[in-house]
């Protein structure tokens, strides 16, 4: 049977998809071939390259406006090191809103000067922190749009004049923003785009050739942008999924399509967590993650009932990171709005048995 997938990552995709991408394993565009087994060079890979960085694009509202998507590996991981590398001459102002912040903060502090422009550590980064100001000498700011570990998401981005970096590793494409107020978004695949192997990267051409270091190729933007993300072999099959999906949205009405899906479900479950008192939530309310809801029992005794419950109600990954403990539903844009309702009904029936 299949499972409600609440997994934060890598995490569910349109069944649409994973059903396309296996028969491009066996064979890829009735050429006789696996999508395994041909070349990055081969006509028909450089096409599926092309369509998924025009799609990317697309679906940002950022084609034709001077900015490139590239395909690379490393994860959004890499990406902590190479935004500095590419970026930081002088001092970076970073925002550290969890986990994922202070690690591209320890990356960037191994090339130059860190400012912490703010943080909410001081409460477990439940909260976003607001009203800071960013230094005008940065080189660029630093944010996380959505905080996957802790349940939080920024609404409001902070204006300046400064180049603006945003991790959108758990939330690219699923709702809308101004995404031309972003100079660089990077974003690993696997939270909402694909599957794990692939880092999107949208970067503005203008922003960079400022810095003075000498950059190593693989870690230079520019390199990879001259190569048309083909610099050295892309991850083939992460490329091929992320595009499929990225048609899937398309197909779908786009961002604005799936946003009103995804704020459904996440009301659906936040007002389940607020209504039922066996759960509080962790984050604070008007900086909760339409993508990964935290929450807990205010009863620990309970928690044996309510996993065995998910367990017989097919539901899989909605254990919370360590860090945060209780409950995350990862709810990205291939969920199912029936499978929160599923836990709802559990959340609910528990209640009733309790
Ligand atoms: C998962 C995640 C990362 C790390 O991604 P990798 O691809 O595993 O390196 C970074 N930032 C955010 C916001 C994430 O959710």
């Amino acid at each position: 049977m299949k499972k409600h997938n609440f997994s934060a990552g890598p995490c569910i995709l349109p069944q649409e998809v994973f059903a396309e991408a296996s028969q491009a394993v066996l064979d890829f565009n009735n050429s006789g071939l696996s999508i395994l087994e041909i070349s990055h060079r081969s006509k028909d890979f450089v096409a599926v390259m092309e369509e998924a960085r025009a799609l990317a694009l697309e679906l940002l509202g950022l084609d034709n406006k001077g900015y490139t998507a590239l395909f690379l590996q490393g994860g959004a991981s890499l990406q902590f090191l190479m935004a500095a590398y590419n970026l930081l001459e002088h001092k970076g102002a970073y925002l550290d809103t969890g986990t994922w912040s202070s690690k591209a903060i320890k990356e960037a502090k191994k090339l130059g000067h860190v400012d912490v422009v703010a943080s909410s550590k001081d409460k477990n980064y439940n909260y976003i922190p607001k009203n800071f100001s960013i230094p005008t000498d940065a080189d660029f700011f630093h944010c996380t749009s959505n905080n996957t570990i802790f349940g939080t998401s920024i609404k409001e981005f902070a204006q300046t004049d400064i180049p603006v970096v945003c991790d959108m590793s758990s939330d690219i494409f699923s709702r809308q923003l101004d995404f031309s107020a972003f100079d660089l978004i990077y974003a690993g695949a696997q939270k909402n785009m694909g599957p794990a192997g692939a880092t999107l990267v949208i970067v503005k051409d203008d922003i960079l050739g400022k810095v003075s270091r000498d950059i190593p190729s693989m870690l230079d933007y520019k390199i990879h942008m001259s190569k048309d993300s083909m610099f050295n072999t892309p991850p083939v099959f992460a490329v091929y999924t992320s595009m499929l999906n990225l048609r899937w949205l398309k197909a779908k009405g786009g961002i604005s399509a799936i946003e009103k899906e995804n704020e459904d479900k996440a009301s659906l479950i936040y007002s389940e967590i607020d209504i039922n008192p066996l759960f509080e939530g962790f984050a604070a309310k008007e900086d909760r993650s339409f993508m990964n809801a935290t929450f807990n029992l205010t009863d620990q005794s309970l928690k044996e009932k309510f996993d065995n419950m998910l367990k017989e109600g097919g539901i899989n990954g909605l254990n919370g990171h360590r860090s945060v403990g209780g409950y995350r539903a990862s709810m990205y844009n291939a969920l199912p709005k029936q499978s929160v309702s599923v836990v709802v009904e559990i959340m609910d029936e528990l209640e009733r048995k309790a």
